[in-house]
Formats: C-alpha cells, structure tokens, sequence
C-alpha cells in the first residue's frame, strides 16, 4: 500500500503490528464490535498523522497534540464515532466537520461512498490534503472553511460527523441531514460534553446518548 515507503522510513513498521494488535483486542473489550472499523483502525497508518517524535505513542489509545492547539482524535472515540454513523446502513454522502490531521477521515473514507470535510485551520488541511493523498484515499473531497454551517453546495448528506464540540448543535447541521440520515456530534461545554447520535425522521430527529466525552471547541470563522 502507499504508505509502506514512509511506514519503513519512520522505522516502525514491523514493530508496531503487535501495538496494533493490543490495540484492536482493546477496543474489542470497550465494545467495538463493527468489523470493517477494527480492520481500518489496524491499517491506517496512526503514526503518519502524527509528529515523528510521537509516533512511538501512535497506537496508544489516546488523543495526541498536532499542533495549533490541536489534537487528534483517541482511536476508540474514532471507531465509536464510525461504528455510531455506520449503524443504520451503508452510507453514500457523509459530510465531516473538524479534518484535522485527517485520522477520521481516513478511516471512514473506505466504508462510504463519498467523504466531504471541512477545517477551519488552513495549515492542518494542507497537511491532511497531502496525507489522504498519499493514501490514496481518493473519495475524499477537502474545504478550508467554516463548518458551523455546514457545506450548502454538496447537502443533503446521509451521515455527518462532527469531531468538535459545540455547546449546542448547529442548525444548519440538522438541516443539512437526508431522510433517515444519521448525524453524530459531541455536544455540550468543556468538562461536560456527551456525544450524540441523531436520526432524522421527517422534521423530527432520534436521540441517542453515546456517553461522556472531551472534544476540542468548534469554533466559528477560519484560520
Ligand atoms: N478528526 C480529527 C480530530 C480533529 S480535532 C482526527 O481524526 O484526529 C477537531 C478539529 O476541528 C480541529 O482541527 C479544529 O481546527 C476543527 N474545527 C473546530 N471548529 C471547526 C469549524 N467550525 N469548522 C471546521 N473545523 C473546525
């Protein structure tokens, strides 16, 4: 696969098949049980979106700092959330908010028909742009912007994913949601955020609780 050049430049590659096998037998036991998303947490290459000097810790299961006060995701939260947006079938039009480095991304890229994210911070899509690239991960299509509000243009989408944390849950998200679409977000203040996990039937949407969780803020604007 593309990555392998870089995995043998970072020198980690043969090392890290059994961290990521502790991995997978971890998330196994916090009940992860979607298959296809155990088997993208395996292959995406975790430590690529990471700065060299963390990519001995890439297959713990922790957030990680990628700069501008930034982090990427824990890889349980990752194959919860795509377990989560994944649960009522597959999906053709997902749109995601919060690129970051591009980990979530790459995950769920394969398991859907078309991934459509957004990030406010010029210098982290950039180096997404260039990873997801070099995955060959080519039903990815990435905007510098502002997510609060959705992306108009390519709406309705089947499932949107948000991987940072309003106080309350923009409207224009759930505008933008197809008929049964499936809209996972986590919500709330610093401290006492809870990820969700809506289903839209007519005007009306389906909450479900997923639990307690910590997310960077969204943010309004760009950078
Ligand atoms: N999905 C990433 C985690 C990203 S952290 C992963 O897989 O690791 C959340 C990201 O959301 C940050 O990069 C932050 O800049 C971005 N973000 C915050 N508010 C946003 C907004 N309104 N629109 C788009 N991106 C936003």
């Amino acid at each position: 696969m593309a990555g392998d050049g870089r995995i043998n430049r970072h020198g980690i590659g043969m090392t890290s098949a059994r961290t990521r096998e502790r991995l997978i037998e971890r998330l196994r036991r916090q009940g992860i049980a979607n298959e296809a998303v155990l088997e993208r947490i395996r292959t995406v290459p975790r430590h690529l979106f990471v700065d060299e000097a963390l990519a001995s810790r890439a297959y713990e299961d922790t957030a990680l700092p990628i700069g501008q006060g930034q982090t990427i995701s824990q890889p349980f939260i990752v194959a919860r959330m795509t377990e989560a947006l994944l649960a009522a079938g597959p999906l053709q039009r997902v749109l995601e908010v919060g690129t970051g480095c591009g980990y979530q991304t790459a995950v769920l890229a394969p398991l859907v028909g078309e991934v459509y994210s957004i990030e406010r911070i010029g210098v982290l899509l950039r180096r997404a742009r260039r990873l997801l690239r070099e995955l060959e991960l080519y039903n990815v299509k990435l905007k510098h912007g502002d997510g609060w509000t959705g992306w108009r243009a390519k709406a309705p989408f089947d499932g949107i994913i948000v991987t940072a944390a309003p106080n309350d849950v923009p409207r224009s998200l759930f505008a933008q949601l197809d008929e049964g679409g499936r809209l996972v977000i986590p919500a709330g203040p610093a401290g006492q955020q809870t990820l969700f996990a809506f289903t839209r039937k007519g005007n009306s949407f389906e909450q479900e609780e997923l639990g307690a969780v910590s997310f960077v803020p969204l943010v309004q604007g760009t950078q």
